[in-house]
């Protein structure tokens, strides 16, 4: 049966982006379909995220080409991590790569650059087509293909076949409704600010989360005398910190943050975010599968939304290529199957943990304070818990993609 190509994508995010460069070093040819015009993809605006990268989601950047291509004022390095709990001066966790041979818990790089990086990559790959101001409005299965029918403009509709759909269309997934695929959103109900500060003093490389009672704080190290600030607050209050005029803001933060770095200012606007998280039922439906945000849309406190994405992709095109070297159709049931395993292991722990550490550090109750202290102190003097999640940052034991691919 005619194929225009193996694999159709909606979404030119960076899961959907990686998703296909994999695909396309891996002999795979796809297509990929994004409602944004291209000027847009190719040069994104910058949006206030700064993404903590692990070890292994590096590793996975550097196999496909993307961690070249940034610039070195874009990588920031985070060399330690501590954790303060309430309003006590010392920190109540602290985290050090120690006997990793790198002496780095892990990266930070924005957003946007992530996503600019992933774009030049993507139209370079032979086999590799990308579509924008490409809406989709009909995904449908058939035993031997998938269709979709999109439109460029208002009337102008267009049909590709494949052997595979790949949903990677945000945490809100319109592709993933049409699929029949049910997700479990959850309104936290608070909203993230994230923003760029500079300070007087280094940072040194060490990350700070300071867990308030109204508010929490995160102070990433970026590259120089810069910090990326995320404060998280109700949904009122945070309204409140976006009307604060900068300086007021500034204060406020330098205030929280007890003048670690000493005297703070604003470097640019003030981004909201309010937190929803999702995860899908399903990872999979006939011919189709979710990755990145559109399978499991991570609440951002655990810095684990893009790294997860990462695997997905890793585990989707490791299944994809295991598939082909059996001689198996690529869409089939079985093979969608292995990869909804593998995902579900990978993703389950860590979506339901970091649903409870936001929801513990939400409450400002009595009993909740108690509990917070009782796991970080546990997590600081139990070596096990610690050594797990410095693992789990620095990658090792992480998911690579199949070599013969890359
Ligand atoms: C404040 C904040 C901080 C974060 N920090 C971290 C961090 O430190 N570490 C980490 O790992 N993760 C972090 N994340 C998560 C990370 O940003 C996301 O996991 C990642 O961006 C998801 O990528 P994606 O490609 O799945 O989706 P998206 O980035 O949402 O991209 C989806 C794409 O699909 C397109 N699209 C949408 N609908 C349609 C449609 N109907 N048809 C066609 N195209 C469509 C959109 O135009 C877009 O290009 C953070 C998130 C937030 C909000």
């Amino acid at each position: 049966m005619q194929q225009d190509c193996d694999a159709l994508i909606a979404g030119a995010g960076p899961a959907g982006l990686a998703l296909a460069i994999a695909l396309a070093d891996a002999g795979f040819t796809s297509t990929v379909l994004d409602a944004q015009p291209r000027e847009t993809l190719a040069a994104p605006a910058e949006d206030g995220r700064d993404i903590a990268l692990t070890h292994s989601s590096v590793a996975t950047l550097r196999a496909l080409g993307l961690w070249q291509r940034l610039l070195p004022e874009e990588i920031g390095c985070i060399r330690e991590a501590r954790v303060f709990d309430g309003d006590r001066q010392a920190s109540a966790l602290n985290f050090s790569p120690r006997g990793h041979r790198t002496g780095i818990l892990g990266w930070i790089v924005p957003n946007h650059a992530l996503r600019r990086v992933s774009f030049a990559a993507a139209v370079e790959r032979p086999g590799l087509r990308l579509i924008d101001r490409a809406q989709v409005i009909r995904i449908g299965t058939e035993p031997h293909r998938v269709q979709v029918d999109f439109e460029t403009a208002p009337g102008m509709q267009q049909q590709l076949h494949g052997r595979l759909f790949v949903a990677a269309d945000s945490r809100f997934s319109w592709s993933r409704k049409q699929l029949g695929i049910a997700a479990d959103m959850h309104d936290f109900g608070r909203v993230m600010i994230v923003c760029r500060m500079q300070h007087e003093r280094p940072h040194d490389d060490v990350a700070y989360e300071c867990f308030g009672y109204e508010r929490t704080l995160a102070v990433l190290p970026a590259v120089g005398n810069v910090s990326s600030v995320v404060v998280t607050a109700d949904a009122p209050a945070a309204q409140q910190l976006l009307a604060l005029p900068e300086s007021e803001f500034a204060t406020l933060v330098e205030r929280q943050f007890r003048r670690r770095l000493g005297p703070m200012r604003l470097l640019g606007p003030r981004f909201p975010y309010p937190l929803v998280a999702a995860y899908a039922r399903r990872f999979v439906a006939e011919r189709s599968a979710l990755v990145g945000d559109a399978a499991v849309g991570m609440h951002p406190v655990t810095a684990h939304g893009y790294n997860l994405g990462l695997q997905s992709v890793a585990s989707l095109v490791h299944a994809l290529c295991a598939a082909r070297a059996a001689g198996q159709d690529i869409g089939s049931a079985e093979v969608l199957a292995g990869y909804e395993r593998a995902h579900r292991r990978d993703a389950a722990p860590i979506y339901h943990g970091t649903n409870a550490v936001a929801r513990l550090y939400a409450s400002t109750g009595a009993p909740q304070r108690l509990a917070r202290q009782l796991l970080l102190r546990g997590a600081q003097y139990l070596p096990p818990l610690k050594a797990a999640i410095t693992a789990r940052l620095t990658g090792r034991g992480g998911l690579q993609l199949p070599g013969a691919a890359l």
